[in-house]
């Protein structure tokens, strides 16, 4: 586990940008936080540091965006999903049991049954010290993504 706080957007671009570069094809990345905690700007800069060109905005309606990168990111949002019996209908399955690519989830934990056996689970709280103030709690779940986790904290030199 690993524990960070960004005082800014910047910062949490910042990190988004260190997990794009440290993260491996076939990941699947849970994210977890209030409305308006960070997921999706997390999301926006990780995508861009993995080569994708053009907007990037929170599939809420639609729920899942794909862009081309590097490699296909893959970018579910949950928040208007009112049953898990829907994930199957979206292909949510497909993409997260062996992705292809990269995957992201925000909202991951109104489904928690429904999330890959392997993850890395990245939860955003809001601190009362101030308003632009995140706390990210990153958990690898499954050999590799721990090591992933392990190498990430090693290059994050912000935020203790
Ligand atoms: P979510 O997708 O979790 O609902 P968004 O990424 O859409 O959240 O919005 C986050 C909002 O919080 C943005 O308006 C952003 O500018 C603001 N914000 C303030 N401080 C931070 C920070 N440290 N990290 C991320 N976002 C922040
Ligand atoms: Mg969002």
């Amino acid at each position: 586990m690993f524990t960070c706080m960004t005082k800014s957007p910047a910062e949490t671009a910042k990190l988004a940008e260190l997990v794009g570069q440290t993260i491996h094809e076939g990941t699947v990345l849970c994210l977890e936080g209030d409305l308006g905690a960070g997921k999706t700007l997390f999301v926006q800069s990780f995508a861009h540091t993995l080569g994708v060109e053009g907007e990037v905005t929170s599939p809420t309606f639609n729920l899942m965006n794909i862009y081309e990168g590097i490699c296909p990111i893959v970018h579910f949002d949950l928040y208007r999903l009112e049953s898990e019996d829907d994930l199957e209908e979206i292909g949510f399955y497909e993409y997260t049991e062996d992705p292809d690519g990269i995957v992201v989830i925000e909202w991951a934990d109104k489904f928690p049954e429904a999330m890959p056996e392997e993850f890395v689970r990245v939860q955003i709280e809001r601190t009362p010290v101030n308003e632009e103030e995140r706390r990210f709690i990153l958990t690898g779940i499954g050999e590799r993504n721990e090591k992933f986790v392990k190498e990430l904290a090693d290059r994050v030199t912000f935020g203790y």
